[in-house]
């Protein structure tokens, strides 16, 4: 028996439900419940709020999260396997953990969950990045999660809190950093999955901002960003072609050098260069 919750340990849950972890779902399972449960403290004091979690597995994370306090988990898991686990941990939790089978990709949290909402996920990989954008991307400003704490492979996680002038500066330092405080909360080496993955992997914690750092149109933002990393080694005032006109006037009326490379570029440059050519796109005849 476990200490934590007096459900069996998790080894013994993957043998008995038979979830030999499958490449394709992205399933490198956490199996030490004191490494989850440290993981579930990083978002802070969770009694008195919602937590959506993506990609429950065996239970893991879950029962961390519930067994350190949290009110009511929402997990949704692709993988049907799992489902008889988690429904052991609902039992143990009463009230406390409602299971989705399906892709969180198409779950509406809010159909489920009241805010506060706090997202924890160990991520699969290959929908990581894609639900973080969408996260970071609401229809309004501030979203209706109160924090993201979310496992990524190290790489990836170094891309989101990355400063100016390094190479992991680039698209996802500035849509996360526009709005949110990121950082690097807890960094775990491959032996601390099963099975393990060939890279490090990293805890990244988001909290968003009131409002954006800098004033600009999140779509235009986002545009000009993209426009400017795709071509992450060429000058800016050839990088951004794209925008049509006088690219260097833009560039100069943000107060950016054209002979600039992206990721010299601090989120305030790019900010002032979305309000730029927003501002130009407004004026007729232009
Ligand atoms: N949370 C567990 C842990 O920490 O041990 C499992 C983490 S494992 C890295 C990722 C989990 O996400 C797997 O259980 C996998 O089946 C699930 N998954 C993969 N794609 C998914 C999707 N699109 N929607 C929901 N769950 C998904």
């Amino acid at each position: 028996m476990s200490a934590i919750d007096g459900l069996p340990p998790l080894r013994e849950v993957i043998r008995t439900h038979g979830l030999a972890a499958k490449k394709s779902l992205g399933q490198n399972f956490l199996l030490d419940l004191n490494l989850t449960a440290r993981i579930a403290r990083i978002p802070g004091d969770l009694s008195s709020a919602s937590v959506l979690e993506v990609g429950p597995g065996p239970g893991g994370l879950t029962r961390g999260l519930l067994a350190e306090g949290a009110g009511r988990v929402l997990a949704i898991e692709k993988d049907a396997r799992c489902l008889p686990a988690l429904a052991d941990v609902a039992a143990a939790y009463p009230g406390r953990l409602e299971v989705i089978e399906g892709d969180a990709l198409d779950v509406d949290p809010l159909a489920h969950l009241a805010p506060p909402i706090h997202i924890v996920a160990n991520l699969p990989y290959n929908v990581g990045t894609e639900l973080l954008t969408r996260w970071l991307s609401p229809a309004s400003w501030p979203p209706y999660w109160a924090s993201l704490t979310l496992m990524f492979q190290q790489e990836v996680a170094e891309r989101i809190v990355a400063r100016p002038g390094t190479k992991a500066y680039g698209r996802l330092a500035v849509l996360a950093q526009w709005r949110c405080d990121a950082r690097i909360a807890l960094r775990l080496p491959p032996g601390a999955f099963t099975p393990p993955p060939k890279v490090s992997s990293a805890v990244v914690h988001l909290r968003p901002l009131a409002e954006p750092r800098y004033p600009a149109d999140p779509e235009m933002l986002s545009r000009v960003v993209a426009m400017a990393f795709n071509q992450r080694r060429k000058m800016l005032r050839a990088a951004l072609k794209g925008l049509g006109g006088d690219v260097e006037a833009l560039l100069s009326s943000a107060g950016i050098q054209p002979t600039e490379r992206a990721e010299q570029v601090p989120i305030e440059g790019f900010a002032a260069l979305a309000r730029a050519v927003s501002d130009r796109d407004r004026l007729p005849g232009t």
